[in-house]
């Protein structure tokens, strides 16, 4: 089987391909930098990460583009409430999500781009969008007229044939008991920042930035579209009628959207007192592999109940795989080949690709691997493993790192170098040689202080970080 996906807009899983050659045209909502991204964000944009690393696997080029969304009216209020400039009050957010993508191992798209350095965009936009008659001003604001736009729900699949026309409303996020004519541009209010424009002063909706911006860099038509299920209505509703009513194209062939995450089986709410970023996962000792990990092992399209004992379970699954991948570097086997082994290492990959061909089975995914890797510590323990082997397991223990990303350490900051290490390693086996045992445990023990554990074999030495 193909590479498929369910398509939000269909309600059905479809078969994927590029509209164009090889190359996949993928837009996701990026943040809103007015603070830091939360573990639910963080799995919307993981989900994203294990998406653009299977369709890279799989043999496509990326034109992903992201957006930063860095004006809106959480914004606004807050950088107001701490008197500093927008650019200001967004920089120190851009930077810390950025620093957050990078300890999560997300590959950066293609490219990353802010709303505000896009409103002349917005502004050329909204005066299409004039011109074929679905916007209208009140009070120096424009909005657009849903009514104009027969299609509006259809991705959100709700039914709006009985609201009111005419009715408007002002804010970027809201529900769709409050589906409006949404405003594209708002009029400014006493102190907010504002842009001088040939549709007046004022600054932009949120919604509109993600339409002038995928269609800019990406043509009129995405292969595909993607973020969490908080985003279909009212956002990615109102992407679609903006930016059909100014193409009459389809804006994308495939909307993809990850779920929920609970905390512990509660909804996660500061006021819940279980609301947690990456850097408070981080300052309680988990290495941001660990949460990457976690976030990745449910199917997107489940809800994920986040827990610590899922972290620690998470932790222990790195730990086994590191082991797994020592063992096969670093321990000599007999010549040859063990056949029903290789077998069943080209079964295991088999079933790896399925899984995430089958839109992104993630869960699949990693059972088909550990059950390999059960299989074939037994082999080792019985003496059934043999040296040729050992590629084949290597080769696919490369592949399942290429989506997710953590067998290799986050390194710690203060920690010794893997050149000191094997140093120390050596001084202490020379010390041991010489019978200075005082010396070899105290070597030991200083590892073990800085995260490092030593594991003697028949083969020799080997080293491990905590
Ligand atoms: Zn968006």
């Amino acid at each position: 089987m193909a590479l498929r996906f369910y398509n939000t807009l269909t309600q059905q899983v479809e078969l994927f391909q590029p509209l164009e050659g090889n190359t996949v045209r993928m837009y996701t909502c990026g943040p809103t930098v007015y603070n830091f991204a939360h573990i639910g964000n963080l799995r919307t944009f993981t989900f994203e990460d294990i998406l653009r690393r299977w369709l890279i696997y799989r043999g496509y080029q990326m034109k992903h583009v992201m957006n930063i969304t860095d004006v809106d009216d959480k914004i606004i209020r807050n950088a107001a409430a701490e008197n500093k400039s927008l650019a200001e009050y967004t920089a120190k957010y851009t930077q810390a999500f950025l620093e957050d993508m990078a300890a999560l191992r997300l590959q950066k798209p293609e490219l990353m781009v802010k709303a505000t350095e896009h409103i002349p965009e917005m502004v050329d936009a909204i005066e299409k969008l004039a011109e074929c008659g679905f916007t209208y001003q009140s009070d120096g604001s424009i909005y657009y007229r849903i009514a104009k736009f027969p299609e509006y729900g259809k991705l959100s699949h709700n039914d709006f044939s009985g609201i009111r026309a005419g009715a408007r409303v002002d804010m970027d996020e809201y529900d769709k008991a409050n589906a409006r004519d949404f405003v594209l541009w708002k009029a400014p209010k006493d102190g907010e920042v504002f842009w001088e424009s040939e549709i007046g002063p004022g600054r932009p909706g949120w919604h509109i930035e993600c339409s002038a911006m995928a269609m800019k860099y990406l043509g009129e038509t995405l292969d595909i579209h993607a973020g969490g299920v908080d985003l279909i209505f009212p956002h990615h509703e109102n992407e679609i009628a903006q930016s059909e009513a100014i193409t009459s194209k389809p804006f994308a062939r495939f909307w993809l959207h990850s779920e929920f995450l609970n905390v512990e089986s509660q909804k996660m709410a500061k006021s819940a007192g279980n609301f947690y970023t990456l850097r408070d996962l981080q300052a309680e000792g988990y290495q941001p592999e660990v949460v990457r990990y976690l976030l990745a092992s449910v199917p997107y399209r489940k809800k994920l109940n986040f827990t610590f004992d899922g972290l620690k379970a998470a932790a222990r699954a790195i730990g086994r795989l590191r082991d797994f991948k020592l063992r096969l570097d670093t321990d000599k086997y007999p010549d040859g080949v063990n056949e029903k082994i290789l077998e069943r290492t080209r079964a295991a990959l088999r079933q790896f690709e399925e899984s995430l061909d089958d839109d992104l089975n993630t869960a699949e995914a990693l059972a088909a691997l550990f059950e390999f890797v059960r299989d074939a510590n037994t082999a080792m323990d019985a003496g059934e493993f043999r040296a040729e082997n050992t590629a084949p397991a290597l080769d696919l223990l490369e592949r399942f790192d290429r989506i997710f990303a953590v067998l290799e350490p986050t390194k710690v900051e203060s920690g010794l170098s893997d050149a000191r290490v094997d140093e120390l390693v050596q001084e202490r086996n020379a010390a041991k040689k010489t019978r200075n045992f005082a010396r070899s445990d105290q070597i030991r023990q200083d590892l073990l202080d800085s995260g490092i554990i030593l594991e003697d074999t028949k083969e020799g030495t080997r080293w491990k970080r905590k």
